[in-house]
């Protein structure tokens, strides 16, 4: 009889399984893959964005995280513990190596391979008369830690909902955006500086400055997938190719026909385009580049998916409100966080806690 059975060898899972066995509990990870930990060695494009230094209960979908967030400093102590030292780059924690596989190595390092099964798809978890039993594993807890179908496909959530819990149905977030290509036409593969804001009408649903890259059908980068998370019914892209320049200046280079001395050739076209089509000037056009029929790339091409089972339907170790006994964390929970470590950061955290507690 196993003290818990985790399902999902990725962060959340591993977490668990570290801080489990550090109690002395008897446990064993089951992963459907044939390898562990597949998400950590893509995230950041293989230097794996841990965590940030600005962490905080806005960065999340979810306002109930920030009973959890409380306890952020027992990733750090985590990270310590399994040898990993971190180095932070604008905030955003890495670590020291920037290199995915330093972090997964280690973290199976401090698991040891003979408490994970790989292979190991869970299509049902059973009530026992004493626990449960999980793929015939006889086990008194379960950790659900199987992640999102954000590039997988797969999505366990419905594992609990005999148990009485709801999901939250899953959308893609943390993804390029596809639009209207009328005005972008002959921009793809430029990347800009630009003020981002999403809008419905007048309301300002989004609005930060960074980079984004133009694609044949969209917006991509940073900037565009922290946008994806705040999209509504109706909402347009407005765009500020100037945003440390006020429109008065702007124009002054208008005038003089220097708009190049201002932005790349290939968005004067397109300013100037759009400037023609609304008839207004192009200054007020480079501060208001207007964006139509915006949606989410598909959950093939997302970081993260939003929604899963709900935290309120878990106490404060992440067990289960409904059944003594089962315990979720990680993305199969309905929490998703801007990019820049938010989401790593919630997957160790909530594994170190539920891990704790089994
Ligand atoms: C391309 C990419 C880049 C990213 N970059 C970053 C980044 O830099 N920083 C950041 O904070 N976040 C990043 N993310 C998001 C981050 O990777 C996830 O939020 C995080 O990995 C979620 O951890 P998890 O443990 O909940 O799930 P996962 O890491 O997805 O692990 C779930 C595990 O469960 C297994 N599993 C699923 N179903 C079953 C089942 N039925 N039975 C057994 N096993 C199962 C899966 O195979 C998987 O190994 C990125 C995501 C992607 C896709």
């Amino acid at each position: 009889m196993y003290d818990a059975v985790i399902i999902g060898g990725g962060a959340s899972g591993l977490a668990a399984a570290v801080k489990a066995l550090k109690n002395g509990k008897k446990i064993l990870v089951l992963e459907a893959e044939k390898r562990v930990g597949k998400k950590i060695l893509l995230a950041g494009n293989g230097r794996c964005n841990l965590s940030n230094k600005h962490l905080s209960v806005d960065c999340y979908n979810t306002p109930s995280v920030a009973e959890f967030l409380k306890y952020s400093g027992e990733v750090y102590d985590f990270f310590e513990e399994i040898g990993l030292k971190t180095r932070t780059l604008d905030g955003r924690i890495y670590p020291y190596s920037e290199s995915g596989k330093s972090v997964l190595n280690l973290l199976r390092e401090a698991v040891g391979e003979s408490n994970i099964l790989t292979e190991q798809t869970v299509k049902e978890i059973s009530v026992e008369e004493e626990g449960f039993s999980v793929n015939g594993i006889k086990t008194n807890n379960v950790i659900l830690c199987t992640g999102s179908s954000a590039t997988t496909g797969r999505d366990c959530a419905d594992l609990y909902k005999k148990f009485g819990h709801t999901a939250q149905k899953p959308s893609p977030v943390l993804v390029p955006l596809t639009t209207s290509t009328e005005f972008i036409k002959g921009l793809s593969g430029i990347r800009a500086k630009v003020r981002l804001s999403v809008k419905t009408g007048e309301k300002t649903l989004f609005s930060e400055c960074g980079e984004i890259l133009f694609k044949d059908n969209g917006v991509s980068g940073i900037l565009a997938m922290d946008a994806s998370r705040f999209l509504e019914k109706d909402c347009f892209l407005q765009m500020d190719f100037l945003p440390d320049i006020a429109e008065t200046e702007a124009a002054r280079y208008v005038k003089r026909g220097k708009t190049e001395g201002l932005v790349q050739r290939m968005i004067v076209l397109a300013v100037e385009k759009q400037a023609a089509y609304y008839d207004l000037p192009v200054e007020k056009v480079l501060k208001k580049f207007i964006i139509k029929n915006i949606s989410p790339c598909s959950a093939s091409q997302a970081q993260v998916m939003r929604g899963g089972l709900r935290l309120e339907e878990f106490d404060e170790n992440l067990q289960s409100k409904r059944k003594k006994g089962l315990y979720a964390c990680g993305e199969v929970l309905n929490v998703d966080g801007r990019c820049g470590g938010y989401n790593l950061h919630w997957a160790f955290l909530s594994g170190i806690i539920a891990g704790k507690s089994v």
